[in-house]
């Protein structure tokens, strides 16, 4: 028991290691890399505190060399997913009770743990697992993940700290208590720290969670859990129940004990959550919670001034377009230039492009790995295919694809004549980036253009040294980006600086890593405390007339 107004560190950002040659952190990491290359593991269910084998198991492989098997997965089906449900409900009891201060101790631990001993845990098995080169691993499985926990720790006492007004003999006061029911966590592929934050930010605020990671990311999930584990996280708070995504979604979504969805990953898995909750909304004892970040069409929009700063933004489209192969949601992926600087920029983008080194991720030269999986490598590859048709389309850079060791795709730019080509409009979630070249004189109507163009609005950027250019794209294009930038590529969001989520199909925008996320897994309850009750029920007015 403690008694005394306990305030949380103060969070900064997570300084980014470099990783270079001779560093501390490059032998931690390779060293973790070579013995996790040279193992292969067994992943339970964790249900109440318990490892569940349930005899139906998968493989984790090297997106980049696809004969290594990693581990291999138990997975769990509707009886288990029953299970963790009776589990969450169970250890809630006591967690909901919990006081602030402990809650957060443990998930301040998991940061601290992170920083160090399990750093280059999670780091090697974010490359292995999804092909991320070092420095991807770094700034998704070390850094932002360390951001989450202690920010969240932090917007959590700030929640906690918005409290009513009170009138003379009246206390007013706001009990933020957990939802109702438990929370469903499902995670992508694409980023171990999004796999750390959808459980941990319900959990922080009292809530307990069934949690499912992706498939392909099972390896990075599998050490958070550990990390959490040793963290002091008491069984049951958080269940881990890999599997098929429609086996374990269809019996966690039937459960009328569902308080909330924590969900990211594509917009179609997520409206048939949505639509699954509708049909069963009948059932539930409460309105489940429905946060959602899902996918993106991410443009960078130059203006005719940018031609200034050729290099910057030849440098934006590299960078936000084929780091991690392009599997980033904030990934650039279709690029509108103007004509006058087009002619300068293609010759420039084409060398850039033509330098990136594409292999293992164990080999610090290589600026990109593979994409995730084979699924992945045959939707690129039609996109690939559909550009080399000619007709709208013609290759600028890239274009080859080699599947024999690994799922490897050649960053690839496409100039598209129509804007509303398919490369232009839908989702690939690849290294393959369109481009649209429009007249100079047509700025404003080509504003218009790309925020019609695709149903996502995530994030966006527009290069300009003119600022009338830049307030005009701001004004057209408000909502066709959760997350819009000046002057800079359209991913690399850091917790606490950047919010990050999108609106129209790309998700309920609640922004991860903000208190505008944290106040979605509370359900306020408000206490008035009359300190001196009245004793009489009549009232001045009902006087003599
Ligand atoms: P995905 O939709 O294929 O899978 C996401 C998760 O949903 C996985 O765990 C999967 O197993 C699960 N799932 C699949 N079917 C399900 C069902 N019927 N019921 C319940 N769960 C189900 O996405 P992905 O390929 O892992 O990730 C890439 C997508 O995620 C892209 O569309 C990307 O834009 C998006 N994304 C968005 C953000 C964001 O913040 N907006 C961040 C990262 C990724």
């Amino acid at each position: 028991m403690i008694h005394g107004n306990v305030r949380v560190p103060t969070p900064k950002n997570e300084l980014v290691l470099a990783y270079a040659p001779a560093s501390r952190e490059r032998d931690e990491l390779k060293d973790a890399l070579r013995r996790m290359s040279s193992e292969r593991i067994e992943v339970p269910l964790q249900i109440g505190g318990k490892a569940v084998r349930t005899g139906r198991t998968s493989e984790v492989r090297m997106p980049h060399r696809h004969s290594h098997v990693l581990a291999t997965v138990h997975e769990a089906e509707a009886s288990q997913v029953e299970q963790a449900i009776d589990a969450a409900m169970q250890a809630k009891q006591e967690w909901s009770r919990t006081p602030f201060v402990e809650r957060a101790a443990i998930f301040l631990r998991a940061a601290e743990l992170l920083a160090t001993r399990y750093r280059p845990i999670l780091n090697a098995s974010t490359m292995l697992g999804q092909s991320k080169t070092a420095h991807q691993a770094e700034i998704d499985a070390a850094c932002e993940s360390i951001d989450f926990l202690r920010f969240n720790v932090a917007y959590a006492e700030r929640l906690y700290s918005e409290q009513p007004d009170s009138s003379p003999q009246i206390w007013n006061y706001m009990d933020y208590r957990p939802l109702d029911g438990f929370v469903l966590a499902v995670s992508p592929f694409n980023f171990t720290s999004i796999g750390l934050n959808l459980p941990t930010a319900p959990a922080l605020m009292g809530n307990t969670v069934v949690y499912k990671p992706a498939s392909t990311a099972v390896l990075s999930a599998y050490f958070v859990m550990e990390l959490l584990r040793e963290a002091g996280l008491p069984p049951g708070v958080i269940n881990f129940v890999p599997g098929k995504g429609s086996a374990v979604g269809g019996a966690a979504l039937a459960s009328p004990e569902l308080g909330g969805v924590h969900f990211t990953g594509s917009t179609a898995v997520f409206q048939g959550m949505w639509k699954t909750v509708g049909e069963n909304i009948t059932r539930y004892r409460q309105y489940p919670r429905l946060v959602g970040e899902t996918g993106g069409k991410d443009f960078v929009f130059a203006h005719p001034s940018a031609a200034e700063d050729l290099e910057a933004l030849a440098v934006a489209i590299v960078r936000g377009g084929y780091e991690y192969q392009g599997q980033k949601c904030s990934a650039c992926s279709r690029v509108y230039v103007p004509e006058s600087v087009w002619a300068k920029l293609k010759p420039r983008l084409s060398e850039l492009i033509g330098e990136l080194q594409v292999g293992d991720v164990a080999d610090f030269r290589n600026f990109m790995g593979a994409v995730i999986d084979e699924a992945s490598f045959r939707n690129v590859s039609s996109y690939i295919e559909l550009a080399k048709k000619g007709g709208d389309a013609a290759i600028v850079a890239g274009g080859e694809a080699d599947r024999r060791e690994g799922w490897f795709v050649r960053p690839t730019l496409v100039q598209l004549a129509n804007p509303r080509h398919r490369i232009m409009c839908e989702e690939i979630f690849a290294p393959l980036v369109g481009l649209y070249v429009y007249p100079d004189s047509r700025y404003l109507e080509t504003l218009r253009e790309c925020d019609q163009a695709a149903p996502y609005a995530l994030t966006g950027a527009v290069f300009a040294r003119d600022r009338k250019a830049i307030a005009l794209a701001a004004q057209e294009l408000r909502h066709a980006a959760g997350n819009f930038y000046v002057n800079d590529k359209p991913t690399g969001a850091v917790v606490g600086q950047q919010p990050f989520g999108g609106s129209r199909a790309s998700g309920t925008n609640d922004k991860a890593g903000s208190l505008l996320n944290l106040v979605r897994w509370v359900s306020p309850r408000v206490i008035k405390e009359n300190l001196a009750p009245p004793t009489a029920y009549g009232y001045p007015f009902m006087g003599a007339e």
